[in-house]
């Protein structure tokens, strides 16, 4: 059970559901208005009933004209009641439309500008949860809650008012039940309050040990352990059973007294006694407690509709922050634009971190000249994929600059900045649409040829034709492709965008060996004539390579050709005798 003091009670929390409502809070205002009123009307034939029930009882009268007019008065109301509730309805639904529209335009448009980084480093389920579960959770508050709290409000509203119009005294007694229920319930948070984190906690450890079960299903079966496997599940759930009676014990005490307290019976029970004593005492007549046995149990309903819904305003509090979280996700900066003039790439005393005090990059220095190749080398960890994705634009230097053709890359318009530098990473990804439609992902005009070409360019064309539909197969669908092939489609499409500069991370893991004599034989061809950066892992392409830049902690520790560097000794030297890069990084090497 959620605290209904946990969403109101932060100002914080209800500024962001606020600020996320903004542009159909007019529309939710008159919607729960509109529902106010409606519920308010829907109960004057309960005031009539009463009303002809005292002239009709006081009076002895026999059914006059009056009477019918009454009940034609609040047969009218109800219907009309009714009317406005389907209109409130209809209007917050509206609105909900609206929003969900409004908000996955902002979080696609927000999400077109944050760096690549931000991507890499979150998982794709995190921004499918605030796209599509949060917004559809939204959904609950924007189209319901609006509507039933305003229904709910009006009706408990013009009861009270009613009630105590007839009869203050009577009035303020058959309302005790309701201040006890108040009480009860408020006792019930307090008693949830204190072991809620506990409970949520209960929560994660199971979702966890699921995961950790299922994921570990094939391993287990293969070894045989089948008993071990869930131990650590059900050790979680009987650590939740305990919390689960610790949460519920007090509260169920509490909640069935708080029911009890509104249940119909009680308040028509408080009513009758208290009515009977009133008419005892002289101080009303008998007919005058008519209307409080109509109307007074009547109250009970929408309190708890109005207790229940806080549920769902919990839930959409925590979908409005996530969603917000979103929208507030910081983008790329373009102060100036600025054209780069030629595709001279310069890093001008580049530093970054990832976590603020803690720099992966300190102060490098180096050019790419147009048309060479340049060989990143170091250890793992050293810093050599965060010195190629800065170069992208995954994130920006958090000290000094970069520049293509003399522009800071901070004040080159994005788009013609992925046409200047292309890449092909070790990590591919591939959108759920046709492989032409991948291919021609970062340029969508491209012909049929174009793109076949591309693909030939590739090493990919051949396999692309045994698909089942060529190049309209869907990817995951029709289209089910190796790392490697993915790894070719991935080259077809920087080869499709033609980019002057090429960043590449050496990737040959994932392949077998026919894909990797492909992938390099396509990365070559790829490469020829372009400025090329690249993560090496290949001792040929470290050799050949115009300038090597050694990465160590975070420096640039040594920089020049081969040849030179191992005449040099230090420890580019050492990293070439030990043979593999890719493989030396559990050894120690100490550097010069
Ligand atoms: P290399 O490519 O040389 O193996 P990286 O550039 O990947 O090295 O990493 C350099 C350092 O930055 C490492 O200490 C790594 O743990 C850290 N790092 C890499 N990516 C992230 C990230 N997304 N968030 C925080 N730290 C990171």
């Amino acid at each position: 059970m959620d605290s209904p003091e946990a969403a109101s009670a932060n100002p914080q929390v209800a500024g962001t559901l606020s600020r996320i409502l903004t542009p159909i809070r007019g529309r939710l205002c008159v919607a729960a208005g509109l529902a106010a009123v409606g519920g308010m009307l829907t109960l004057v034939p309960l005031a009539a009933i009463a009303h002809i029930g005292a002239r009709v009882l006081g009076a002895g009268a026999q059914l006059s004209s009056e009477v019918w007019w009454v009940v034609g008065l609040s047969a009218l109301s109800l219907f009309a009641g009714m009317a406005l509730i389907f209109i409130a309805e209809l209007l917050a639904h509206l609105a909900d439309n609206r929003l969900t529209h409004h908000l996955r335009r902002a979080i696609t448009q927000r999400l077109s500008r944050v760096p690549l980084g931000w991507f890499s480093s979150r998982a794709s389920g995190e921004v499918k949860r605030a796209m599509q579960d949060d917004i559809n959770t939204l959904h609950s508050l924007t189209a319901h809650f609006y509507t039933t709290a305003g229904r709910a409000g009006g009706a408990v509203l013009v009861s009270m008012v009613y009630l105590l119009a007839m009869d203050w005294r009577l009035a303020l007694v058959s309302l005790v039940p309701f201040a006890g229920y108040f009480l009860f319930l408020s006792r019930a948070m307090r008693a949830s309050g204190a072991s809620m984190q506990e409970f949520v906690s209960g929560m994660a450890r199971i979702d966890n040990a699921v995961v950790e079960f299922v994921n570990g299903i094939p391993v287990v079966k293969a070894f045989g352990a089948s008993g071990k496997a869930h131990g650590a599940y059900r050790s979680a759930i009987d650590t939740f059973a305990t919390t689960f009676i610790d949460f519920t014990r007090p509260l169920v005490a509490s909640m069935a007294n708080a029911n009890a307290m509104i249940a119909p019976v009680t308040v028509l029970g408080v009513v009758l006694a208290a009515g009977t004593l009133f008419v005892s005492l002289g101080w009303i007549a008998p007919v005058d407690v008519l209307p409080f046995v109509l109307v007074a149990p009547g109250l009970s309903a929408p309190l708890l509709l109005l207790h229940y819904i806080t549920h769902d305003l919990n839930n959409a509090t925590g979908a409005a922050q996530r969603v917000q979280g979103l929208l507030d996700t910081p983008t790329l900066t373009q102060s100036a634009v600025q054209l780069p003039s030629g595709n001279a790439i310069c890093f001008e005393q580049v530093g970054y971190a990832y976590e603020r005090d803690h720099a992966v990059l300190r102060d490098i220095n180096f050019t790419l000249q147009p048309g060479t190749t340049t060989a990143i080398v170091g250890l793992s960890g050293a810093g050599k994929s965060t010195l190629a994705r800065l170069l992208l634009r995954f994130f920006d230097p958090s000290s000094g600059r970069i520049t293509l053709g003399g522009a800071d890359l901070r004040h080159i318009d994005t788009p013609l900045l992925y046409q200047r530098i292309g890449f092909v990473l070790q990590e591919v990804r591939l959108i759920n649409a046709s492989v032409r439609d991948n291919i021609a992902l970062g340029r969508p005009s491209a012909t049929a040829q174009q793109i076949e070409d591309a693909a030939r360019a590739a090493n990919i064309h051949e396999r692309i034709l045994r698909l089942a539909r060529g190049y309209d197969s869907m990817i995951g669908e029709d289209a089910q492709l190796s790392g490697g092939e993915q790894q070719r489609l991935s080259i077809a499409r920087a080869v499709l965008l033609d980019p002057p500069v090429l960043v590449l991370d050496e990737a040959t893991a994932a392949a077998d060996a026919d894909n990797e004599v492909a992938i390099q034989e396509a990365l070559s061809r790829f490469a020829q004539g372009r400025t090329l950066l690249v993560i090496a892992h290949r001792l040929d392409t470290v050799m050949h390579a115009d300038q090597i830049l050694v990465i160590h902690d975070g420096t640039l520790h040594e920089q020049g050709r081969h040849a030179d560097l191992l005449a040099h000794g230090g420890l580019y030297a050492q990293l070439w005798q030990l043979g593999d890069y890719a493989r030396s990084e559990s050894q120690a090497v100490q550097p010069c």
